[in-house]
């Protein structure tokens, strides 16, 4: 037997010993309930969100069970980070150990990979593992290409399977408004519809028919599923910019009052958020009522990226203001704006996150110490940050960007160029220049999938995987554990356990 386990991520340590737990096909019988949510114990709803069957057992009655015990821990094998465990398995017996839920989960989790590539026999061996960062997410594009639940729940069952804990919910963009909001119904009326030049198949009727958003019922079952997954979802609305899905729906947020159209092509649009005007944030305060009714989690994201400052520069409501704001120029009304919404996004309870262009032009209109930096061109945007005592998540776009190719080849699909699996799994997310008192301030990173060309969620999952994982290593480990020969060879078993789990995969060239 291979001395190092087939595991991705891999854990912190990990030792296999002589002897082999016979487990019954995939349902294990449990000794004990430890942990209990709302009064009721959680240790078979665990083992079943892992694919695993399981029935209650009195001690001693079978010769193999599972034991999933809560245990403080200090020293080596710490159990003092939540999400950390330990898992043991002996001829007789699994234990999987830990401070909380949350590692009792991802002890499972490593279980349910061992269970799909040993099966019936498990060896004998001993893990303990935590993760290097605490933010390990992924955002998924639903505007640019409107997915279905199922999809988007089974990316957030995969993200669990490789530990990630945060899914980015990219809801809105110039191609698609997919949130309802009650008080403004045109946003989903008139801001989902779009004719989609990448399904000319679709006839213009049923493009008039088909539901192009999420309901709210929709929303909360996903919003479950995550949860029952230790995921907690980040959904982002974009504001100033990307906003061309909004203005036409309410053409008068704009700066010429329109009209405006649920764009088809891909871009930067110049029509933007009408600075000068008010009237901008009733419209996200209702956005961001639906936001914290709907989305239980800590954070909003309110985009910030790519805003174009054309249309502020002709419009006299955008000019008055940085007369009366005391702006220096044009370009600082985005850093206006900013500090507004991340003060109603406050007001709402919930941590704003912005994309790296929230901190330019902050001359006059520092960004609030509350935004989170989302750092997407490159690592620069992040070190500053960092630098300026922000928390930041990094997401550089030459690294953890998943739809660009997997391979430099005109037969692999994705676009504006490609990244290797080698590449993406040296992706370190505390950048190199940054010096080590700021490093703190560095959560962890994400991985993206923009999804302009990707409307088939089968071609989705062949761009994300094997990057994806690869990821998932990146942010589950710390540098120095990391090896690309190791996780070229778990790849093999792991596309098995990927094809179980009906996800389609590249499968040529990693470097
Ligand atoms: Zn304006």
């Amino acid at each position: 037997m291979n001395k190092e386990l087939p595991l991705i991520p891999y854990p912190q340590y990990a030792a296999v010993h002589d002897g082999i737990f016979n487990i019954p096909g995939r349902s294990i019988p449990f000794l004990s309930d430890s942990f209990y949510e709302k009064d009721k114990p959680v240790s078979c709803s665990i083992l079943n969100a892992a694919g695993l069957a399981c029935f209650p057992s009195v001690e001693k009655s079978f010769s193999e069970s599972i034991e999933i015990r809560s245990e403080q821990t200090s020293g080596p094998y710490s159990l003092e980070n939540p999400e950390s465990y330990s898992l043991e398995i002996t001829t007789g017996k699994i234990t999987v150990t830990a401070s909380s839920v949350a590692g009792a989960f991802y002890g499972v989790q490593t279980l349910r990979q061992l269970v799909m590539t040993y099966e019936n026999a498990l060896p004998c061996l001993f893990i303990y593992d935590k993760p290097a960062y605490e933010w390990r997410g992924f955002l998924l594009d639903t505007s640019r290409s409107f997915y279905s639940v199922d999809f988007i729940k089974k990316i957030i069952d995969i993200s669990a399977f490789h530990k990630m804990n945060r899914f980015h919910w990219h809801l809105t963009d110039d191609q698609g408004w997919r949130l309802p909001v009650p008080e403004y119904p045109l946003l989903t009326k008139t801001g989902s519809k779009r004719w989609d030049r990448n399904m000319p198949a679709r006839e213009p009727a049923e493009t008039e028919t088909r539901r192009e958003y999420y309901t709210d019922d929709e929303i909360t079952s996903v919003v479950q599923y995550a949860a029952e997954r230790h995921i907690t979802i980040v959904p982002e609305v974009e504001l100033p910019g990307h906003a061309s899905a909004l203005l036409a729906a309410y053409p008068e947020f704009g700066c010429t009052g329109g009209p405006y159209k649920v764009e088809s092509c891909w871009g930067i649009f110049p029509d933007v958020l009408c600075a000068g005007n008010d009237a901008i944030f009733d419209i996200y305060n209702a956005i961001f009522d639906t936001l914290t009714r709907l989305f239980p989690g800590k954070w909003i994201h309110i985009g910030g990226d790519e805003c174009l400052a054309d249309r502020w520069k002709t419009c006299p409501k955008c000019q008055a203001r940085i007369k009366k704001g005391e702006l220096d120029n044009t370009a600082q009304l985005q850093s206006w704006v900013t500090e507004k919404m991340a003060a109603l996004v406050l007001a709402h309870g919930r941590i704003p996150i912005g994309w790296d262009e929230v901190l330019d032009n902050t001359e006059k209109k520092p960004l609030p110490e509350s935004v989170i930096v989302q750092s997407w061109r490159g690592t620069e945007g992040g070190k500053k940050a960092a630098e300026l005592k922000h928390n930041v998540i990094m997401s550089p776009q030459t690294m953890c960007y998943m739809n660009l190719q997997n391979y430099d080849s005109i037969e692999e699909p994705g676009r504006l160029g490609f990244i290797t699996a080698k590449k993406a799994y040296s992706y370190s997310p505390v950048p190199e220049n940054l010096s080590a008192e700021y490093a703190p301030y560095i959560l962890g990173g994400e991985g993206a999938l923009w999804s302009e060309e990707l409307p088939s969620s089968r071609v989705a999952e062949y761009l994300l995987f094997p990057r994806f994982s690869a990821l998932a290593e990146c942010l589950w480990l710390p540098e120095e554990k990391k090896d690309f020969l190791r996780f070229v060879h778990n790849w093999d078993d792991h596309k098995k356990r990927l094809t179980e789990m009906h996800v389609l995969y590249y499968d040529g060239k990693l470097e």
